[in-house]
């Protein structure tokens, strides 16, 4: 089975993630941008049990606008969220495609909070 590793900028935190993702997904919220300093967040999602964790992690619970909590992990160290896990969805663990490093990871296959997609991305662009 595949395994990709997925880790902070300093190293100390690495996530290896067993197996294909069960989905990519380009979020244009305004949550997502705070949490990666980018105009969108890419999530790749995994079953939490496909997920084996090492190094420290800081935990940031935030509320969000469904009512239920999304709870980020991070490098105490360099600050680089890994991984987070909404509590809406029980058992499925997000982590951040730009954590693994890979230009040939698996590509967004739908994107989501189109209401405060940046003006300036490409038209036919997810
Ligand atoms: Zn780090
Ligand atoms: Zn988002």
């Amino acid at each position: 089975m595949i395994e990709r590793v997925a880790a902070c900028a300093c190293g100390q935190l690495r996530v290896a993630c067993q197996g294909e993702p069960k989905s990519v997904s380009l979020c244009h919220c305004l949550e997502c941008q705070r949490r990666s300093g980018s105009p969108f967040g890419v999530a790749v999602f995994y079953a939490v049990e496909a997920l084996e964790v090492s190094g420290e992690a800081t935990v940031y619970r935030r509320p969000s606008d469904t009512g239920f909590d999304v709870v980020h992990r991070f490098c105490p160290a360099c600050g680089s969220t890994v991984w987070w896990e909404a509590t809406r969805k029980p058992g499925l663990a997000a982590v951040a495609l730009g954590a693994f490093a890979d230009p040939a990871f698996p590509g967004p296959t739908q994107s989501v909070r189109a209401e405060t997609r940046h003006h300036w991305l490409p038209e036919d662009w997810l």
